[in-house]
Protein backbone atom coordinates (compact mmCIF):
# COMPACT_ATOMS: atom_id res chain seq x y z
CA UNK A 1 0.00 0.00 0.00
CA UNK A 2 1.13 3.57 -1.19
CA UNK A 3 1.89 5.81 1.75
CA UNK A 4 -1.20 8.14 0.52
CA UNK A 5 -3.28 5.17 0.23
CA UNK A 6 -2.34 4.15 3.72
CA UNK A 7 -3.23 7.76 5.34
CA UNK A 8 -6.42 7.69 3.72
CA UNK A 9 -7.25 4.42 4.92
CA UNK A 10 -6.13 5.30 8.52
CA UNK A 11 -8.01 8.85 8.14
CA UNK A 12 -11.30 6.37 7.09
CA UNK A 13 -10.85 3.75 9.91
CA UNK A 14 -10.37 6.65 12.75
CA UNK A 15 -13.90 8.60 11.05
CA UNK A 16 -15.56 4.99 11.53
CA UNK A 17 -14.24 4.10 14.78
CA UNK A 18 -14.77 7.47 16.29
CA UNK A 19 -18.63 7.67 14.64
CA UNK A 20 -19.67 3.72 14.91
CA UNK A 21 -20.70 4.30 18.99
CA UNK A 22 -22.58 7.46 17.77
CA UNK A 23 -24.32 5.22 15.30
CA UNK A 24 -25.69 2.67 17.83
CA UNK A 25 -28.70 3.09 17.48
CA UNK A 26 -30.41 2.71 21.17
CA UNK A 27 -28.42 -0.30 22.26
CA UNK A 28 -26.72 0.81 25.58
CA UNK A 29 -23.00 2.00 25.79
CA UNK A 30 -20.93 2.29 27.43
CA UNK A 31 -21.54 -1.35 26.38
CA UNK A 32 -20.33 -3.28 29.12
CA UNK A 33 -22.05 -0.60 31.69
CA UNK A 34 -19.43 1.89 33.83
CA UNK A 35 -15.80 1.38 35.01
CA UNK A 36 -15.85 -0.60 38.57
CA UNK A 37 -12.14 0.12 39.33
CA UNK A 38 -12.62 3.88 38.31
CA UNK A 39 -9.85 3.75 35.81
CA UNK A 40 -9.60 2.71 32.16
CA UNK A 41 -10.82 -1.07 31.58
CA UNK A 42 -11.22 -3.21 28.24
CA UNK A 43 -13.37 -6.20 27.60
CA UNK A 44 -11.96 -7.90 24.97
CA UNK A 45 -14.73 -9.76 22.57
CA UNK A 46 -14.56 -11.81 19.32
CA UNK A 47 -17.06 -12.36 16.57
CA UNK A 48 -17.81 -14.44 13.60
CA UNK A 49 -16.11 -17.19 14.56
CA UNK A 50 -14.68 -20.25 15.92
CA UNK A 51 -12.76 -20.46 12.95
CA UNK A 52 -10.50 -23.31 12.73
CA UNK A 53 -8.10 -21.50 10.29
CA UNK A 54 -7.48 -18.31 12.53
CA UNK A 55 -9.52 -18.82 16.58
CA UNK A 56 -6.39 -20.66 17.63
CA UNK A 57 -3.99 -18.30 17.10
CA UNK A 58 -6.09 -16.11 18.76
CA UNK A 59 -6.78 -18.14 21.74
CA UNK A 60 -3.07 -18.88 22.23
CA UNK A 61 -2.57 -15.49 22.44
CA UNK A 62 -4.93 -14.65 25.02
CA UNK A 63 -4.15 -17.64 27.33
CA UNK A 64 -0.25 -16.01 27.47
CA UNK A 65 -1.70 -12.70 28.59
CA UNK A 66 -4.32 -14.83 30.68
CA UNK A 67 -7.01 -13.03 29.10
CA UNK A 68 -10.55 -14.41 29.07
CA UNK A 69 -13.08 -13.00 25.92
CA UNK A 70 -16.43 -13.28 24.65
CA UNK A 71 -16.98 -14.71 21.42
CA UNK A 72 -19.92 -13.81 19.65
CA UNK A 73 -20.51 -16.83 17.61
CA UNK A 74 -22.22 -17.70 14.07
CA UNK A 75 -24.02 -20.86 14.08
CA UNK A 76 -23.63 -21.97 10.37
CA UNK A 77 -20.06 -22.70 11.43
CA UNK A 78 -21.25 -25.62 14.01
CA UNK A 79 -23.15 -26.76 10.67
CA UNK A 80 -20.75 -26.56 7.48
CA UNK A 81 -17.21 -26.64 6.94
CA UNK A 82 -14.69 -28.47 9.18
CA UNK A 83 -17.52 -29.12 11.97
CA UNK A 84 -15.14 -31.52 14.25
CA UNK A 85 -12.28 -29.03 14.35
CA UNK A 86 -15.08 -25.73 15.31
CA UNK A 87 -16.63 -28.49 17.91
CA UNK A 88 -12.65 -29.00 19.60
CA UNK A 89 -12.27 -25.01 19.03
CA UNK A 90 -15.69 -24.57 21.45
CA UNK A 91 -14.46 -27.30 23.93
CA UNK A 92 -10.96 -25.32 23.82
CA UNK A 93 -12.81 -21.87 24.59
CA UNK A 94 -14.80 -23.41 27.54
CA UNK A 95 -12.42 -24.62 28.94
CA UNK A 96 -10.10 -21.61 28.75
CA UNK A 97 -13.07 -20.11 30.64
CA UNK A 98 -14.14 -17.50 27.91
CA UNK A 99 -17.76 -16.70 27.51
CA UNK A 100 -19.88 -17.96 24.51
CA UNK A 101 -22.66 -15.81 23.24
CA UNK A 102 -24.68 -15.76 19.88
CA UNK A 103 -24.40 -13.54 16.94
CA UNK A 104 -27.27 -15.45 14.61
CA UNK A 105 -26.76 -18.44 12.44
CA UNK A 106 -26.30 -16.84 9.04
CA UNK A 107 -24.76 -13.16 10.54
CA UNK A 108 -28.06 -11.62 8.83
CA UNK A 109 -29.36 -8.24 8.81
CA UNK A 110 -32.00 -8.81 11.70
CA UNK A 111 -34.09 -5.10 10.77
CA UNK A 112 -34.85 -6.10 7.32
CA UNK A 113 -37.07 -8.37 5.98
CA UNK A 114 -39.81 -10.55 7.76
CA UNK A 115 -40.33 -10.99 11.59
CA UNK A 116 -40.09 -14.60 11.60
CA UNK A 117 -36.33 -15.73 9.66
CA UNK A 118 -35.16 -12.86 11.76
CA UNK A 119 -36.23 -14.41 14.77
CA UNK A 120 -35.69 -17.70 13.65
CA UNK A 121 -31.75 -16.34 13.14
CA UNK A 122 -31.23 -15.39 17.08
CA UNK A 123 -33.56 -18.33 18.35
CA UNK A 124 -31.72 -21.38 15.99
CA UNK A 125 -28.31 -20.01 16.82
CA UNK A 126 -29.30 -19.99 20.58
CA UNK A 127 -30.00 -23.77 19.84
CA UNK A 128 -27.07 -24.70 18.11
CA UNK A 129 -24.51 -22.93 20.62
CA UNK A 130 -26.66 -24.03 23.19
CA UNK A 131 -26.27 -27.73 22.34
CA UNK A 132 -22.34 -27.20 21.72
CA UNK A 133 -21.55 -25.47 24.49
CA UNK A 134 -23.85 -27.91 27.08
CA UNK A 135 -24.78 -24.15 28.52
CA UNK A 136 -27.25 -21.70 28.35
CA UNK A 137 -26.58 -18.69 25.71
CA UNK A 138 -27.85 -15.58 26.64
CA UNK A 139 -25.93 -12.75 25.37
CA UNK A 140 -26.29 -11.71 22.18
CA UNK A 141 -24.97 -9.52 19.34
CA UNK A 142 -26.77 -7.89 16.37
CA UNK A 143 -24.84 -8.73 13.40
CA UNK A 144 -23.55 -5.30 12.06
CA UNK A 145 -24.47 -3.87 15.19
CA UNK A 146 -28.50 -3.68 13.79
CA UNK A 147 -30.56 -1.76 15.78
CA UNK A 148 -34.18 -1.61 15.57
CA UNK A 149 -37.59 -1.20 17.51
CA UNK A 150 -38.70 -4.87 16.37
CA UNK A 151 -35.26 -6.39 17.46
CA UNK A 152 -34.88 -5.00 20.34
CA UNK A 153 -38.62 -6.17 21.51
CA UNK A 154 -36.76 -9.57 20.27
CA UNK A 155 -34.06 -9.65 22.63
CA UNK A 156 -36.29 -8.30 25.34
CA UNK A 157 -38.83 -10.86 25.00
CA UNK A 158 -36.24 -13.64 24.68
CA UNK A 159 -34.52 -12.01 28.19
CA UNK A 160 -31.19 -11.85 26.37
CA UNK A 161 -28.59 -9.43 26.91
CA UNK A 162 -27.11 -7.17 24.10
CA UNK A 163 -23.78 -6.47 23.90
CA UNK A 164 -22.95 -3.39 21.63
CA UNK A 165 -19.20 -2.21 21.71
CA UNK A 166 -17.12 1.25 22.44
CA UNK A 167 -13.70 0.28 20.06
CA UNK A 168 -14.08 -0.81 16.60
CA UNK A 169 -11.11 -1.15 14.75
CA UNK A 170 -12.79 -1.97 11.69
CA UNK A 171 -10.26 -4.78 10.84
CA UNK A 172 -12.72 -7.10 9.09
CA UNK A 173 -12.77 -4.46 6.60
CA UNK A 174 -9.09 -2.54 6.12
CA UNK A 175 -7.49 -6.08 6.83
CA UNK A 176 -4.36 -3.92 8.34
CA UNK A 177 -2.82 -5.54 11.49
CA UNK A 178 -0.84 -2.56 11.86
CA UNK A 179 -3.65 -0.08 11.31
CA UNK A 180 -5.66 -2.11 13.47
CA UNK A 181 -3.20 -2.33 16.50
CA UNK A 182 -2.43 1.55 16.23
CA UNK A 183 -6.26 2.27 16.30
CA UNK A 184 -6.70 0.30 19.37
CA UNK A 185 -3.66 1.54 20.81
CA UNK A 186 -4.44 5.55 20.04
CA UNK A 187 -8.44 4.65 22.08
CA UNK A 188 -6.70 2.79 24.95
CA UNK A 189 -4.25 5.13 26.13
CA UNK A 190 -7.35 7.87 26.40
CA UNK A 191 -9.68 5.71 27.71
CA UNK A 192 -11.20 6.75 30.83
CA UNK A 193 -14.10 4.39 31.68
CA UNK A 194 -14.63 0.80 30.52
CA UNK A 195 -15.01 0.57 26.92
CA UNK A 196 -15.89 -2.74 24.90
CA UNK A 197 -13.37 -3.81 22.02
CA UNK A 198 -14.66 -5.76 19.23
CA UNK A 199 -12.58 -7.77 16.82
CA UNK A 200 -12.98 -10.55 14.79
CA UNK A 201 -11.49 -14.14 15.79
CA UNK A 202 -11.51 -14.79 11.97
CA UNK A 203 -9.92 -12.53 10.21
CA UNK A 204 -5.72 -13.16 9.88
CA UNK A 205 -5.26 -9.20 10.46
CA UNK A 206 -6.81 -10.04 14.21
CA UNK A 207 -3.82 -12.98 14.62
CA UNK A 208 -1.17 -10.46 13.63
CA UNK A 209 -2.57 -7.43 15.83
CA UNK A 210 -4.27 -8.73 19.24
CA UNK A 211 -0.51 -9.83 20.48
CA UNK A 212 0.65 -6.82 19.74
CA UNK A 213 -2.10 -5.46 21.26
CA UNK A 214 -1.76 -7.25 24.86
CA UNK A 215 1.85 -6.70 24.29
CA UNK A 216 1.69 -3.05 24.52
CA UNK A 217 -0.89 -3.24 27.01
CA UNK A 218 1.75 -4.74 29.33
CA UNK A 219 4.50 -2.11 28.61
CA UNK A 220 1.43 0.62 28.61
CA UNK A 221 0.61 -0.39 32.10
CA UNK A 222 4.12 -0.96 33.38
CA UNK A 223 5.86 2.54 32.40
CA UNK A 224 1.67 3.97 34.24
CA UNK A 225 2.55 1.67 37.37
CA UNK A 226 5.99 3.79 37.59
CA UNK A 227 4.48 7.24 36.55
CA UNK A 228 1.66 6.77 39.37
CA UNK A 229 -1.35 6.89 36.91
CA UNK A 230 -4.21 4.38 36.58
CA UNK A 231 -3.60 1.39 34.62
CA UNK A 232 -5.11 -0.06 32.14
CA UNK A 233 -7.66 -3.41 33.58
CA UNK A 234 -8.52 -6.07 31.06
CA UNK A 235 -12.13 -7.30 32.41
CA UNK A 236 -12.12 -10.57 32.39
CA UNK A 237 -15.24 -11.96 30.51
CA UNK A 238 -16.29 -14.48 33.36
CA UNK A 239 -16.36 -11.24 35.65
CA UNK A 240 -18.39 -9.18 33.17
CA UNK A 241 -20.99 -12.20 32.95
CA UNK A 242 -20.96 -12.76 37.01
CA UNK A 243 -21.58 -8.47 37.18
CA UNK A 244 -23.82 -8.67 34.38
CA UNK A 245 -25.98 -11.45 35.71
CA UNK A 246 -26.14 -10.38 39.26
CA UNK A 247 -25.24 -11.71 42.60
CA UNK A 248 -28.98 -11.93 43.53
CA UNK A 249 -29.45 -14.31 39.87
CA UNK A 250 -26.65 -16.58 40.44
CA UNK A 251 -27.92 -17.22 44.35
CA UNK A 252 -31.21 -18.10 43.20
CA UNK A 253 -29.79 -20.41 40.70
CA UNK A 254 -27.79 -22.56 42.49
CA UNK A 255 -30.39 -22.87 45.11
CA UNK A 256 -32.48 -24.37 42.78
CA UNK A 257 -29.78 -26.55 41.72
CA UNK A 258 -29.42 -24.89 38.15
CA UNK A 259 -26.47 -24.54 36.51
CA UNK A 260 -26.67 -21.06 35.18
CA UNK A 261 -23.60 -20.96 34.28
CA UNK A 262 -22.50 -24.29 33.48
CA UNK A 263 -18.27 -23.92 32.00
CA UNK A 264 -18.25 -20.78 33.00
CA UNK A 265 -18.23 -21.56 36.87
CA UNK A 266 -14.88 -22.39 37.20
CA UNK A 267 -13.79 -18.57 36.15
CA UNK A 268 -17.31 -17.30 38.13
CA UNK A 269 -16.17 -18.67 41.04
CA UNK A 270 -12.98 -16.96 41.37
CA UNK A 271 -14.74 -13.75 40.20
CA UNK A 272 -17.49 -13.49 42.85
CA UNK A 273 -16.91 -12.05 45.82
ZN1 LIG B 1 -20.31 -10.03 13.01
Amino acid sequence: MGRLTSAVALVTALVAATTSAADAGNWATPAAGPSTSGGPEVLFTFDDGPNPATTPKILDALAAHHVQAVFFMVGWRFQRGNVDKTRDLMHRILDAGHVVANHTVSHAHLCTGKPEPAAAEIDDARAILEREAGMPVTWFRAPYGAWCPRLAGMVEERHLTHVYWDIDPQEWRTGNAKLTEQLVERHLRRLTGRAVLLMHDTKVATTKALPKILDWIETENARRAKAGAPTIRIVGAPEWAAEMLGADTIAEARSLGTDILGGLAQGLASALP
